[in-house]
């Protein structure tokens, strides 16, 4: 098959559009083929290389991935060739308490597809028979990649972390990112109020057509002072967070009191600070988030499945053109998430 791999870490340039073995059908597993795969910062973080994580090389990245079944282990049932699917990125051990608590993405054997798999930027992938989401007709392949991991991680910050209840109001930092488009539309359906951080007019435009109530944007307005401004002082209850030190102390002092922060990323950096006065004296929560549980995605996905939430598609490029597509996400330039198609 054809896949893009990288066999050292470094820049875009790394990638390589090229033959590579064809995946093996496991047992308990499919193989798909792949129609569609959208991207997510973490596929930058791998191709760059981690301090703590190894990564398996040559690699193929890609986590979210929409396509065919061509190819079922003999032991799996329930599932048939020719089936349109997407797939569940999370892969865990399906046997620990945590497995059989639906708490997957606590599973201490936890991976992402395309983490230390090979994943989907290529034209076939391997997975576990349970991994397998099959989508309805109206749903196409490209729609399909884009939902999996931006909405099962918003989901999972919103409702198992932070706890939204109807009637709260709610900050969504990068609108145009995977997980903040995702949670403006999730907030929003749940009827909560919607503030949202955006640069430029144009992102800002698509925020509000997305369902935030007021678009801040983060270049040209003072945050704080515009989201106190726009909740009478009182500040929100809860902030997506996922930007990291360019924003955290910000979304600290956003919050109303009993407000929570949660957070599933640090794209600008790891490394800040945090005014305990303010912790304790407000009673705020601080809470991190990594993906989401199974049962989370399947009930996502019937909303998406009845067109309640469109995932937003920046643009899609062939896989040859994926090191432009790389370059595109890391300069923060797209609105929605950008899918490869073989
Ligand atoms: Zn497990």
């Amino acid at each position: 098959m054809k896949a893009v791999r990288f066999h050292a870490h470094g820049g875009p340039e790394v990638l390589v559009h090229e033959e590579a073995p064809d995946p093996v059908v496991r047992p308990g597993g499919v193989v798909v083929r792949v129609k569609a795969c959208a991207m997510n910062h973490l596929d930058l973080w791998q191709r760059r290389g981690l301090d703590r994580v190894k990564i398996p090389l040559p690699h193929i990245s890609g986590a979210d991935v929409a396509g065919e079944i061509v190819e079922i282990g003999p032991d799996v049932r329930g599932i048939d060739v020719g089936a349109r699917v997407m797939l569940q990125p999370g892969l865990s051990c399906g046997q620990c308490a945590r497995c059989l608590a639906g708490e997957d993405n606590y599973c201490p054997r936890y991976d992402v597809l395309g983490y230390q798999s090979d994943g989907g930027y290529a034209e076939l992938v391997a997975v576990p028979a349970v991994n397998v989401i099959p989508i309805p007709a109206q749903i196409g392949f490209v729609e399909a990649a884009a939902f999996p991991l931006a909405f099962l991680t918003a989901w999972q910050m919103l409702f198992s972390r932070a706890r939204l209840r109807a009637g709260e109001t709610v900050l969504v930092l990068a609108a145009g990112s995977g997980v903040g488009q995702a949670a403006i539309q999730i907030a929003k359906a749940f009827h909560a109020r919607v503030l949202a951080t955006a640069g430029g007019p144009e992102k800002l435009a698509r925020a509000v057509a997305l369902g935030a109530e007021h678009a801040i944007d983060h270049y040209a307005e003072d945050l704080v002072a515009r989201v106190k401004q726009l909740t009478d002082g009182r500040g929100v209850d809860v902030v997506v967070e996922h930007v990291g030190k360019a924003t955290w102390e910000k979304s600290v002092r956003c919050l109303a009191r009993g407000g929570r922060v949660v957070t599933c990323g640090a794209t600008t950096g790891y490394d800040t600070t945090l005014d305990l006065r303010h912790l304790f004296a407000r009673q705020l929560s601080l809470l991190g988030s990594y993906m989401g549980a199974k049962s989370e995605l399947l009930q996502a996905a019937q909303l998406f499945f009845r067109g309640v939430f469109t995932p937003a598609v920046d643009r899609t490029f062939p896989m040859s053109e994926t090191a432009q597509a790389h370059l595109r996400m890391a300069d923060y330039q797209q609105f929605g998430k950008i899918v490869l198609v073989p």
